[in-house]
This record gives structure tokens, sequence and C-alpha cells, in this order.
């Protein structure tokens, strides 16, 4: 199967070109040029796979290039039991809808799913594609990409990672995370100064030729980690196949009952899977996407017109904190059937910051999305009740798709099962999550232990250990100190 771009209509690449590469040539996104479906016996069969089965099966269908046991032995390793102690997708019941848990992982946020795989699949997408660099993984964060990448990069062959983090801009819990990364292959740096500077720092770089030269001396070329890869798209896929697989084999569904589900988006990519496990024949109904204050989405579903001329919101979900969606123009490819549309509509974002679409397209948008947004008032006071009515404590971002399912239940009557997928663990935000059940806390307590008390929720061991595991990386450096620390570590 060929991977196309969004943008024009003469590149077509295999998918390990299309991982190796990230980006397309021509500055669009790859996307592949049909969708494989799954047939009613291969849904049953699924049904009584694992999850490392179901994954591999999923992903084999987009992926000529890889052998049904190379990928079992990639999703066989990303998501075992060491690295994903309470299972890599569980679905669990809380009240009269379900919640898809996708944050237990080594970092605690659904971005492992991803990320525990990208690596193997970038790494043998490399090798398949016969570059024999090592892939050097530049990255800016402003909190969960960065340990989520680190994590995944830690010690696979063929790669090497550098994280850069705003000094000022993340949480202790963040910090700590990075900066106790193991690994042989990891090197993380504060820079001081805000995101921007740091991102900034970043994108300079990855463009700077005298740095690429610099780089390769030193047998490298730079590679980034970025949502927009196809090879962080296709893992996210498994598990809508996987959560509907599961509902089925416990006998919540009847085969071939469709469900719904709500996603707390961002960048659009984790809906953008949803919508991809639909294509694929998965019985999925309604896809509604949930956004915080900073509503763009949910003005873009309304109206048609997508319009980043708005003020940016600091939320409690910051990684829901997002002005443009980038894995938006995948779907704005497919529904409009036209890359010279996308071409135009991706020119006026960039250059006048507001595009509309066509009514054809918004029509198809409507038959399948709903959208809603959240205050950050809302998103704590959900917490509370949901705390309060179930004893299931929800982290920010999930919050925001809870009260966006309540509020889509409650708008049309839908009567479908409805699973809200649960982006991160409540303990990666225990500041947030305390101040929603009413506790006082100082600065200097230890959050994890007194949300732990207050609740008797168990804690991820990940996060529960980090005060115990020693701080590797304690450099804070200027954004002029990016370069030399950037060659220092290729050279290493
Ligand atoms: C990244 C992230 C999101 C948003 O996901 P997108 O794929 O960008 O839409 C939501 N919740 C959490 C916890 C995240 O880390």
């Amino acid at each position: 199967m060929k991977y196309l771009s969004t943008r024009s209509d003469d590149i077509s690449v295999s998918a390990a070109a299309a991982i190796a590469a990230g980006l397309a040539a021509d500055g669009g996104l790859f996307l592949p040029e049909r969708i494989p479906v799954l047939g009613e016996d291969e849904l049953r069969k699924l049904v009584r796979m694992t999850y490392p089965e179901r994954a591999a099966h999923v992903m084999k269908l987009f992926l000529d290039e890889f052998s049904q046991e190379e990928l079992l032995g990639f999703t066989t390793a990303a998501y075992r039991e060491e690295r994903f102690p309470g299972g890599p997708a569980p679905v669990k019941r809380v009240g009269d809808h379900w919640m898809l848990e996708l944050w237990h992982g080594p970092t605690c946020a659904f971005k492992d799913m991803a990320l525990q795989m990208l690596p193997r699949l970038l790494g043998a997408s490399l090798r398949k594609t016969g570059q024999n660099e090592t892939a050097l993984i530049l990255t800016a964060t402003s909190g969960d990409t960065g340990k989520a990448a680190l994590d995944g990069f830690a010690d696979v062959e063929g790669t090497k990672i550098m994280v850069f983090y705003p000094a000022e801009g993340v949480s202790r819990i963040q910090q700590l995370q990075m900066t106790t990364q193991k690994g042989n292959n990891v090197c993380v740096k504060a820079v001081r100064g805000n995101f921007d500077d740091t991102q900034s720092g970043v994108k300079r770089i990855f463009s700077d030729p005298e740095m690429q030269r610099a780089v390769a001396e030193s047998g490298c070329k730079f590679s980034s980690a970025n949502s927009i890869n196809w090879g962080r798209l296709l893992p996210q896929i498994a598990y809508y196949v996987s959560a509907w697989c599961d509902l089925a084999a416990a006998g919540e569904i009847s085969f071939g009952e469709e469900i719904n589900f709500c996603v707390p988006t961002g960048n659009f990519g984790n809906i953008l899977a949803a919508w991809y496990a639909r294509e694929m024949g998965v019985p999925i109904g309604r896809l509604i996407c949930a956004s915080n204050q900073n509503r763009v989405l949910t003005d873009f579903f309304h109206t048609g017109t997508y319009d980043r001329r708005r003020e940016f919101y600091t939320t409690s979900s910051p990684s829901m904190d997002i002005l443009i969606s980038s894995n938006l123009e995948r779907l704005l490819r497919v529904f409009s059937g036209s890359s010279g549309q996308v071409r135009a509509m991706m020119d006026a974002l960039s250059k006048e910051g507001v595009y509309t679409v066509s009514d054809e397209v918004k029509q198809k948008f409507d038959a399948l999305f709903w959208a809603d947004c959240c205050d950050d008032q809302t998103t704590l006071a959900t917490i509370a009740d949901c705390w309060k009515e179930h004893g299931y404590l929800l982290d920010p971002h999930t919050a925001v798709a809870e009260h966006v399912t309540r509020n889509y239940m409650a708008a049309t009557g839908d009567a479908r099962k409805t699973v809200v997928v649960s982006t991160a663990s409540p303990y990666k935000f225990c500041g947030s999550v305390l101040t929603a059940v009413g506790a006082a806390y100082a600065p200097e307590d230890d959050l994890i232990e007194k949300l732990a008390e207050l609740t008797g929720v168990e804690p991820p061991r990940a996060l529960a250990e980090l005060k115990y595991a020693v701080e590797r990386f304690t450099d804070v450096i200027s954004s002029g100190e990016m370069d030399e620390a950037v060659r220092k570590f290729a050279a290493q």
C-alpha cells in the first residue's frame, strides 16, 4: 500500500519511507491511499486475541513491508506487562458509560501508546529504506510529550534522543520525570525562558544546514517524534479496535453493535485514529470531539470555519492547549478529495489564520462528529462530581471529555453506549485534582502521597517512585547554547 501527501498528488511512497520521513517533502502529511476493511470473521478473531496480537494485526494491514512476526515482536515488547502494569488499554465501566484507560504506560499518559511503538517502527523503517545514520530525535516539550518520547526511545538501537524543556514551564513532577530518565542514548536540557523560546530553538536547529552537516559528521540525522508522523497515529487505531472487542468479549455489546467514542482533543491525532478504526469497519457510531477553553475545534465543527485568530488560554488540561490541530489536515484531504483544496486551506491558515470548508465537506463532518467544550471551572466540578458519584478519579483532560459526554447524551438522547477516552492518570495532575476534591495543599507537600491518602486510589508506581529516583540531567542552558549541546550529544 502506498502513502500519499495531503498537499499534492505526485508524492507516493512506501509505508517505511513515510514513517522514516515523518513529513512529506511538500510540507503535507502522509496518509494511506486506501483504508483496509476488517471482515466480520476477522473482527470475531480479534475479539479472542490479546492486546499485542490485536495491535500487530491492525498495523499489519497498513504496513506491507513489515511481516506479521516482526510487528508482533514489536507490540509484545512495547506493551509488555512490566511497561503497562494495568494492561495497555483496559475498558472500565463508570456510571452509565465506559472509560478507555490509556495511561497505564511508563509515563502515565496516553502518548505512551504511540511512543512505545514509534521508535521500533522508525528504527525498522530506516533500515528498510537503507538509511544507516543514527536517527537523532530532537524534541521541545512543555511536559507530556518529552517524557513519553524519552521513555520510548531510551536504549532503542539506531536512535538518540535529546529533549529540551523550558526551565520555567513544566510542573515539578514533569521535570523529575525527565531529569531522572534512564538510558544510554538520552539527553535532557532545561532552557532558560518559556516554551516558545525552546521550541523556536529546536525548529531553527532542525532546519539549519550547518547543524545538519555537523551532526552528519557524527553519523547522525535529525528526526522527529512529532504527532504528525504516521508511525505515531497508526498504533493509536489499535486501541479503538481493542475497546470494541473488549466490550464484545465481555458481553456488554452484541456483535455488530455500534458504540460512540468521546475524545479529549488537542492536535486531533487521537480522535483521527478513532475515525480510521470506524472506516475499517469497527462498529462505531458518533465521534465526539471534546475541547477545553481553547475551543477552536468546537467552533470549527459548529460553523465550518477554522479560525485560530483568538486568545490563547492556559488551562488545567495543558496538553489540549492548542490552536492549530495539525492532524485535521488528513481528514480534510479525505473529505474534500482534493490535495489542491487542502493546500489552499493550509496556506490560508498560515497566512491569514483562518479557512472555511465547503458545505459538502461540512456535511461529511456533521454526519460523524459532534463537538463541545468545557471551561476550567466545569472541568474541576466534573472531577468532583465523578469522585462523589462513582468514587472514580478523573484527570483534567479526561474530565473535559466526561463533561462533553454528559452534554452529548442529554442533548441527543443517543442510546448507543459511549466510551470516554481517558488520556492521563489523575496522579499526573495532582494539584488540579486535589483542588477539585476540595483539599488544601502547600507547594512543598508531597501531592501524590496527599491524594493517595485522601482518596485511597493507588498511585501509579512510576510516579510514586519518582521521589527516590536519581536526577541525571540538571543542566540549565540559554537558548543560544542549544546548538553546541546538540553537536556535543551527536558526537557522544
Ligand atoms: C496529547 C494529549 C491530549 C490530546 O491528544 P491529541 O492527539 O493531541 O488530540 C489529551 N490528553 C492528554 C493527557 C494528552 O497528553
